[in-house]
């Protein structure tokens, strides 16, 4: 493998005391190396190997050191290495005709932003100044990024102590497994969390409301897939006000949920969609906002108040053509569909009725997360302390895993093989058998 650096691992430990860690007390050691990888694996400098179920944050989906993409950075390295986002830059325009064409009918251009945060950010600028509202609604139970405004548009805990933005409201979301709508069926759970939506919006004054932005499968807050017709509701609502819908496919697009865009499959046409990660596996910072027709018109002879000096970025847009064409050809999309539906969908059903730790499994494509409880009546969470000897005694037994809160994320890279697939769940059953 390559990345074996001299001095191996303590160096890399030892040198990492001079990093201030994201999300993290600074004084809690980073217990973990990584120094190269390929495909579905990563290594260490001294070599040991792991099966990368996490994607690393859910953002490799064509896998590591893909060489169609290394190519096409290093071969872009060596012409133009950046390039003010003034000038017209081909690569650029070809990274925006690829995106728009998966995109489908409606969208009309591409706004490249450094990730997914500032894709929302901008998105949600584009609404307040095209509907002249100012309100964002948007799930608690979300994740849409670390900047000013989309951290406060996030739900979780993360928003509370970055709460300085204006104009946020938040609605809960449907999930029927721990409900906040005392339903016990998709439909009720459907139902009645659209008319919660409903009343919040009018209670709120429709007429005050710019957007509601929601991610299309809720990633980081559990893979919370929504029931069938929530989001076709959530549409109908923001088209009788006059309310812009920005769907976040951040985490959910570009194959993760086994489709290009998450929300091809539920059959609603936003106006705005953010992305990042899987646009090209995250080989250069990338991310953006697709923008429908109306949205674009407002600009046309208006200037719009936002940019930023690396926006379509001469080697992120190299990452991105080369990415979506690899993806295409070979069916990266297809086979984190057939993955999902054939070894890990019935793999993971198959160790919940194993292992009574596993409360509920929810997902689609390479897009997994088992809701770990210490009570299946109760569905009282499993305790930190034994969700980290899980997250442990995974990484000792050879898999890379991606743990929040309760829960295991199954997110592998959407060109994992059906037979690693099968490597991770045996690994994923021996560690809850050894809980
Ligand atoms: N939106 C979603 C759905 C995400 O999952 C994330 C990151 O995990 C973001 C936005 C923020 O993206 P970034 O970290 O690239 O700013």
């Amino acid at each position: 493998p390559v990345g074996l650096g001299a001095g191996g691992d303590a160096r890399a430990r030892d040198l990492d005391r001079h990093v201030f860690h994201s999300w993290s007390a600074q004084a809690t050691p980073v217990d973990f190396v990584l120094a190269g990888g390929s495909g579905s694996w990563v290594w260490n400098e001294a070599g040991e190997r792991w099966l990368d179920f996490s994607s690393q944050l859910v953002n490799t989906n064509i896998g590591h050191q893909h060489p169609r993409v290394v190519a096409a950075i290093q071969e872009q390295a060596a012409t133009l290495t950046t390039v003010a986002p003034s000038a017209a830059h081909r690569v650029r325009g070809e990274a925006a005709e690829a995106i728009l064409d998966l995109a489908g009918p409606g969208f009309d251009g591409v706004f490249f932003t450094n990730g997914g945060a500032d894709a929302n950010e901008n998105a949600i600028r584009m609404a307040r100044l095209h509907t002249g509202r100012d309100k964002v609604v948007s799930h608690y139970r979300s994740y849409h990024g670390n900047t000013g405004a989309a951290v406060v548009a996030t739900g979780d805990w993360r928003r509370v102590p970055n709460e300085y933005a204006r104009g946020h409201v938040h609605v809960f979301g449907p999930h029927l497994y721990r409900s906040e709508f005392w339903a016990s069926t998709p439909e009720q759970e459907c139902e009645r969390a659209l008319h919660h939506l409903r009343r919040v919006v009018e209670s709120e004054g429709a007429d005050s409301i710019a957007a509601v932005l929601l991610e299309t499968i809720p990633g980081t807050a559990g893979v919370l897939v929504p029931p069938p017709g929530y989001l076709r509701g959530v549409a109908e609502i923001c088209r009788r006000h006059g309310i812009l819908l920005i769907l976040d496919e951040v985490m959910a697009g570009f194959g993760r949920a086994g489709s290009w865009f998450a929300h091809h499959d539920e059959d609603v046409v936003p106006d705005l969609v953010t992305f990042a990660k899987g646009v090209n596996s995250g080989y250069v910072p990338a991310g953006g906002v697709i923008v429908s027709a109306p949205v674009r018109a407002t600009f046309a002879g208006r200037v719009f108040p936002g940019g930023l000096t690396y926006s379509g970025h001469p080697l992120a847009m190299a990452a991105i053509v080369a990415t979506l064409a690899a993806m295409r050809e070979e069916d990266v999309v297809g086979n984190a569909r057939a993955v999902g539906e054939q070894v890990l969908g019935p793999g993971l059903a198959d160790l919940a009725a194993r292992h009574d730790v596993i409360g509920e499994v929810r997902g689609r494509g390479v897009f997994w997360a088992l809701e770990l409880v210490a009570d299946r009546a109760t569905r009282e969470p499993l305790p930190a302390a034994v969700v980290g000897a899980l997250k442990a005694d995974l990484l000792r037994r050879g898999l890379l895993p991606f743990v929040a809160e309760n829960r295991l994320h199954v997110v592998p890279p959407c060109v994992i093989t059906p037979d690693e697939a099968r490597t991770g769940l045996t690994i994923v059953d021996a560690a809850l058998g050894a809980l």
